[in-house]
């Protein structure tokens, strides 16, 4: 998709497309770097601590989805959203047995795609590589398109849907939001999982309440986009995400306990919400091998540091009324 670069024109197109063109432009011109050239991005421990959270949180739900099951039963997941395959080793060291890869961007799916097959031949190829599971690839907005059509099998059953820092993207619109919970709910067994990470959106609030307006650093910025007077908007609440070398585009806030209504509207129970923080010390003691061979370590404690990650507790009172209010 082409999205014009001129501000004003861009500003036309992102009102009359919605933004999804803009993010899915903005995440197939993204190169991929090789670890040499990631090592020196001020932002290498920060992605990798995100990156051993996604870990611990996978390995969690996957555990949890095996529970019951024999050996050699199928074991289905989805990865809504997932980018060029960031998580595809992941899904090798669960064992699972097929995966449903989703993205907007194109070029990312693509990518996402030469990545298993070159997964796929290691494991032809080299001894005690274990095999791989089968896939299937989808190119679409997640937010518009009902998965399930686009799935080989429309009746298969998923264990395990995952939704990793891109689920903020749906709440641009109720539309939206609806459909991408309907394709996180719809073809989960009874007993399955939906997890996600997202921004979190009191800090976020926060943040901007404090500084009057944009707020950020030398790595990363945020600039919001709508009328911060109270009542916020439920949906479209749109900030502009910059974070360097990584996230140039327009995210939105996530109202959670709209999310908790939106999904138990589609069948999903909350069973658990953590901030990075206290997921952190939570699991640290089991994932501290982990960690450490993620070189993760050195991004806590000066955690406070990192953007956006979701350390703060939800008390803070006077966000929590505007978002009451807004309700
Ligand atoms: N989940 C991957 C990971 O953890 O490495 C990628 C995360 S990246 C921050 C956000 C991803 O969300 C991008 O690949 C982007 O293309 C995708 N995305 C954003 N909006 C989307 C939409 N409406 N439908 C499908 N994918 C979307």
């Amino acid at each position: 998709t082409s999205v014009p670069s001129d501000l004003s024109t861009r500003a036309r197109h992102e009102e009359s497309q919605g933004h999804g063109s803009v993010v899915a432009t903005h995440y197939n011109t993204l190169e991929e770097r090789g670890l040499a050239e990631r090592c020196k991005s001020r932002i290498f421990y920060l992605r990798n601590f995100n990156n051993w959270i996604k870990s611990m949180m996978i390995n969690e739900y996957l555990s949890k989805s095996w529970q019951g099951k024999p050996r050699g039963a199928p074991m289905r997941v989805l990865d809504m959203c997932c980018g060029k395959g960031g998580d595809l080793l992941k899904w090798r060291r669960g064992n699972i047995t097929h995966l449903v890869c989703a993205d907007i961007a194109e070029v990312s799916v693509e990518q996402c795609q030469v990545r298993y097959n070159d997964l796929q031949n290691r494991s032809k190829n080299e001894r005690g590589f274990a095999p791989v599971f089968t896939a299937e690839f989808i190119s679409a907005d997640c937010t518009k398109v009902r998965l399930r059509e686009r799935y080989k099998d429309p009746s298969m059953e998923l264990d395990l849907v995952s939704c990793q820092f891109s689920f903020h993207y749906c709440f641009e619109s109720l539309p939206q939001a609806e459909n991408m919970v309907r394709n996180a709910a719809e073809c989960l067994r009874p007993g399955g999982y939906f997890i996600g990470t997202i921004p979190d959106a009191y800090e976020i609030m926060n943040r901007q309440q404090n500084t009057g307006g944009t707020f950020g650093n030398e790595i990363y910025k945020v600039e919001f986009q709508c009328d911060m007077k109270p009542p916020l908007p439920l949906f479209g609440a749109k900030y502009n995400f910059h974070l360097e070398g990584v996230v140039d585009c327009p995210e939105f806030l996530v109202h959670f306990p709209t999310l908790v209504k939106l999904a138990e509207k589609y069948g999903l129970q909350l069973i658990a919400k953590e901030h990075f923080g206290d997921y952190y010390q939570k699991v640290k003691e089991e994932g501290r091998s982990l960690l450490g061979k993620m070189q993760a370590l050195e991004t806590y404690p000066p955690f406070h540091e990192a953007p956006l990650l979701g350390h703060v507790p939800d008390d803070y009172e006077h966000v929590q009324q505007y978002m009451q209010k807004s309700t």
